[in-house]
């Protein structure tokens, strides 16, 4: 690995403003001290590894991030331990995701060993701003937010010659404030997120903007997240627009569509699947109907639904609202949702063994 090299900002938040932001830090409002910085250029390569004062990024009008969308990001945390060490989960599968998406955006690679370490040099000069959780159910966190960019100055179609990279970090809370509760989601008929050949299974900020509007018309029907559907046939459910979708039978069955080019492979998916066996679930990834929920859902036996990502972990589906029906799955998070919500906390918070080597340390 190329070093980082370190330049210190010389004004940092006082003590003072950054444990009041770590006692109520919300979401993706408060950032740190720092960021990662790494500037790739058709000559050079990847270069310049920095990790510097964060602040505002000056970029050329012509940038084509502005005019083609070509961008990628990531998604992941750092966690305190009660031993005071930080960490983070599976790092090295966003690394190669961040390669997948990057690869399909005609982004350049970018090797493990520099995502691993513009991951480890901000959070050890930013250690501070990762809280110590007060209790066992304290989900306090830094989001790591690592993000790619065509930079190039020319409006030319094509791919950038030009790119940088990036990592800023903001301290999270507990998504859900008051304790977990089941949200509403809106099955969004119309508009589509991703289709087949498209870049569904890439993190870019294309499919983020291509979601919005459906979640616009999912908050004024009164729900909180947006499930999608096939963009062909709109029978098949997909994911959320950046959560994964789960489904629960009652003969402990843990059902998921299975991952395609339009469904983003989720670390936090793929954590829950390999962990759903001990808690006595077999796993089924499949093409499921909208029909087949409806219809098993009457029928009881499919009695549990989640979303999961890194940001919310493992957020209990209540109900799913459409225009011409609902499917309700009760006010109450289901048992086997929150059993696999525990598990996967207290891995990440250090509070049991780490059997399957998921966890790095990054200070
Ligand atoms: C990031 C994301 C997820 C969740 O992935 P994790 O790696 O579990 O955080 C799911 N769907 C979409 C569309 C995403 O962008």
């Amino acid at each position: 690995m190329t070093e980082f090299q370190l330049l210190k900002n010389m004004q940092p938040a006082p003590d003072a403003v950054r444990e009041a932001i770590k006692e109520k830090p919300g979401f993706g409002v408060h950032f740190t001290d720092h960021l990662s910085h790494i500037r790739y250029t058709r000559e050079q390569g990847w270069h310049a590894h920095t990790v510097k004062p964060y602040g505002p990024i000056v970029l050329d009008p012509a940038a084509s991030v502005f005019h083609y969308a070509q961008e990628i990001f990531e998604g992941l945390k750092a966690y305190r331990h009660a031993d005071g060490s930080v960490w983070t989960f599976r790092p090295q599968l966003n690394a190669a995701r961040l390669n997948r998406s990057a690869e399909r955006l005609a982004l350049p690679q970018l090797t493990e060993a520099d995502f691993l370490g513009s991951l480890s040099t901000l959070v050890s000069a930013d250690a501070a701003w990762v809280a110590a959780p007060q209790h066992d159910l304290d989900e306090v966190s830094l989001y790591l937010r690592p993000f790619m960019i065509a930079s190039e100055k020319f409006l030319g179609v094509r791919s950038s010659h030009e790119a940088d990279y990036y990592v800023i970090a903001s301290p999270a809370g507990p998504y859900f404030a008051g304790g977990v509760k089941p949200v509403s989601i809106w099955l969004s008929r119309d508009l589509k997120r991703a289709s087949a050949g498209g870049t569904g299974f890439a993190k870019c900020g294309g499919n983020y903007a291509a979601s919005l509007a459906a979640g616009d018309e999912a908050t004024a029907n009164g729900c909180q997240q947006v499930l999608f559907t096939d963009a062909a046939e709109g029978r098949y459910v997909e994911e959320l627009g950046g959560m994964n979708l789960m489904l629960v039978t009652s003969d402990d069955k843990l059902l998921t569509p299975e991952l395609g080019d339009s469904i983003l492979d989720g670390v936090t998916r793929r954590s829950v699947l390999e962990l759903a066996p001990q808690l006595g679930l077999s796993v089924e990834e499949r093409k499921i109907e909208l029909a087949e929920w409806c219809e098993r859902h009457a029928a009881g036996e499919i009695v549990e639904a989640f979303a999961c990502g890194t940001a919310a972990v493992i957020t209990p589906i209540g109900k799913l609202v459409a225009d011409d029906f609902t499917i309700d799955h009760g006010e109450e998070p289901g048992e086997k949702t929150m059993a696999l919500r525990k598990t996967l906390l207290d891995i990440q918070y250090g509070r049991t063994e780490d059997t399957n080597g998921w966890l790095y340390r990054l200070a």
